[in-house]
């Protein structure tokens, strides 16, 4: 029995970000791209939630919740996996 893949939204705050790249350097699947300056998710099917952009965002201007979820994942830095490599730099 395959299990479902989660899906991932990517809430921005555009006049937050100021487009340092930090998030798109550490996203392991190169989900975020800047564009015109912002973050942008431009393959949001291939996020893991991992959230590590959600907490290496000095700005507080992405954050990611599950599909269909009001609510953040929240904001425990204990529950992200610092292991995971970024693929960004490779
Ligand atoms: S949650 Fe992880 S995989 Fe998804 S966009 Fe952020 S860093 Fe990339
Ligand atoms: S780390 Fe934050 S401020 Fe920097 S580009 Fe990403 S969302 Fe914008």
């Amino acid at each position: 029995m395959s299990e479902q893949k989660k899906a991932f939204e990517h809430v921005i705050r555009e006049r937050w970000c100021k487009g340092c790249n930090i998030c798109v350097a550490f996203c392991p699947k190169q989900v975020l791209v800047l564009r015109n300056g912002k973050v942008h998710a431009a393959h949001p099917d291939q996020c893991i939630g991992c959230r590590m952009c959600e907490l290496r965002c000095p700005d507080f201007a992405i954050e990611i919740r599950e599909k269909g979820s009001a609510e953040s994942l929240g904001r425990d830095a204990s529950e992200v996996d610092y292991a995971i490599k970024p693929e960004a730099h490779q």
